[in-house]
This record gives structure tokens, sequence and C-alpha cells, in this order.
């Protein structure tokens, strides 16, 4: 890992009611204990935003959004634009998730888009990318992924925070992880797109790397070249899942 802090965000995707505040408090209360350096994020659903940011003021942890809109209001029934987000208390907002191009048909432009218009608003966009198994079986991972890259990210973002969350398709929620060699090999490619990109201001951008992270894989993870934290799915909805990957920061 770079020596800058590492950055490790929660992604609760469609998971967690009232009641689950309870974990984000309790990871709070053991990261005031083990302070561990690591600047900590998490993303609820958005109906919990303005409740988690309630119950974490004061605490460091930043709270995000999973998604925005690349519009600033209007009529798109469903959607949360990202001042919205920024108004309920978020500061983060990932885009670009593979369950959405997956789920959404969102392709690179219009996470660009997002990510532009979550820039604008003062969030900072976590933006993900990532090959399919098949790209990985035919030796395109680094390709795709840094194709992925130059088309979306847009150049505003050379001015603004943002991050880039490399995540495996094959690997999110599926207990399988590319080897830490092949992880470095994709972000070195990621690092090579942000530079040729955005010139010096991507050298130092957070790329984090997502994909069935877990306590007893973080360590390793983390210690590779070019990994700057992580995006964590199932292992972020529990304090005690969670805080084991702190631990390992
Ligand atoms: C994710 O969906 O962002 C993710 C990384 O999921 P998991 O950790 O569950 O693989």
């Amino acid at each position: 890992m770079p020596s800058a802090r590492a950055f490790i965000v929660g992604n609760w995707k469609m998971n967690g009611l009232e009641a689950e505040l309870a974990e984000a408090r309790a990871i709070a209360a053991w990261l005031d204990e083990h302070p561990v350096g690591a600047r900590v994020g998490l993303c609820p659903p958005a109906t919990l935003i303005s409740r988690m940011a309630e119950a974490l003021a004061g605490t460091g942890i930043e709270i995000g959004g999973q998604d925005c809109s690349a519009e600033a209001s209007g009529a798109h029934t469903g959607d949360v634009s990202a001042q919205m987000l920024r108004d309920a208390g978020a500061g983060l907002v990932i885009v670009g998730h593979s369950e959405r191009r997956a789920d959404h048909g969102e392709k690179n432009a219009d996470v660009a888009a997002k990510a532009k218009a979550a820039a604008g608003c003062g969030l900072e966009p976590i933006i993900c990318v990532g090959e399919s198994l098949q790209e990985r079986r035919i030796g395109r991972a680094s390709a795709v992924v840094a194709g992925q890259v130059r088309a979306s990210v847009p150049l505003v973002l050379a001015e603004h925070a943002f991050a880039v969350a490399y995540e495996p398709v094959w690997a999110i929620g599926s207990g399988l992880t590319p080897s830490v060699v092949e992880i470095e090999a994709v972000h070195r490619a990621i690092r090579s797109a942000l530079t040729e990109r955005l010139g010096g201001r991507g050298v130092a951008v957070p790329i984090l790397y997502g994909g069935s992270v877990k306590a007893d894989n973080a360590a390793g993870i983390f210690a590779a070249d070019e990994v700057g934290g992580a995006l964590v799915g199932g292992a972020s909805l529990t304090a005690e899942s969670f805080t084991g990957i702190l631990a390992a920061a």
C-alpha cells in the first residue's frame, strides 16, 4: 500500500434498516478504541444516509451514497441527485458499481456523467471498474479496466478529490479473489490510465481493491503495490467482520 492513509469503504448495497445502525455505531466504538489511521467510510442504502450521518456524527467515519443521478433535479422518478445525497449528510458516492452497470445498463459515459455531477456538488466519487471472468480468462483484464478508467473518469476530476475502485466482477460476493500479483498488475494499469488522463493529478488518486475482501485476506491485499484501500461489500455489514478488515490496515 502506498504511504498515504488507507481508504476503506463499506458498501451495504440493498441491506440495512434502522436496527442495523447498531452495527455502524459498533464500528465507530471499535475505531475509538483501535485508532487504525485509515480513512473509513460507510455507504448505506439512501434511506439510511441521514440517520447514519446523525448516528456517526463526530466519529470521523464518512458516509456515502451508492449511486447518484447525473441530473441535478426534475422528472426522474426514483432517482436521487448528488445534491440530495449531500443534503442528507453524505460526503462520498459510489458510481459505476458493476451491479448498477449490469442491473441498470449503465455505460462508462453514464458513470462519467454521474461522477461529474457528484464532484460538482462537493461529493467525492468512488468510480468502480472491473473485468468479467471471460475478459480475465482471455488475458484482457488490464486492458479492459484501463479502458473503463479512460471512459469513466471525466477530465473535470483533475480538480476534485475522487477514488477508483477496481472490482473484478467475478470476485464480487463470490469468495474468489485475484492473486496479489494479478491485483498489482491491474492497479498499475489503472495508475497509468489515470496519469495519462489527468497528468500529475493522477498520481495521488487512491485506487481501492474490491471483491471478497475479508479479515483473512485483507492484510495481503493492503500490502500490494498501488492498493490504496478497499471497497468492501458483504463483510462491511457487521461490525465483527468489518473491524477485522480495519484491523489489517
Ligand atoms: C462490492 O460489491 O462492492 C463488493 C466488493 O462486494 P463483496 O465484498 O461482497 O465481494
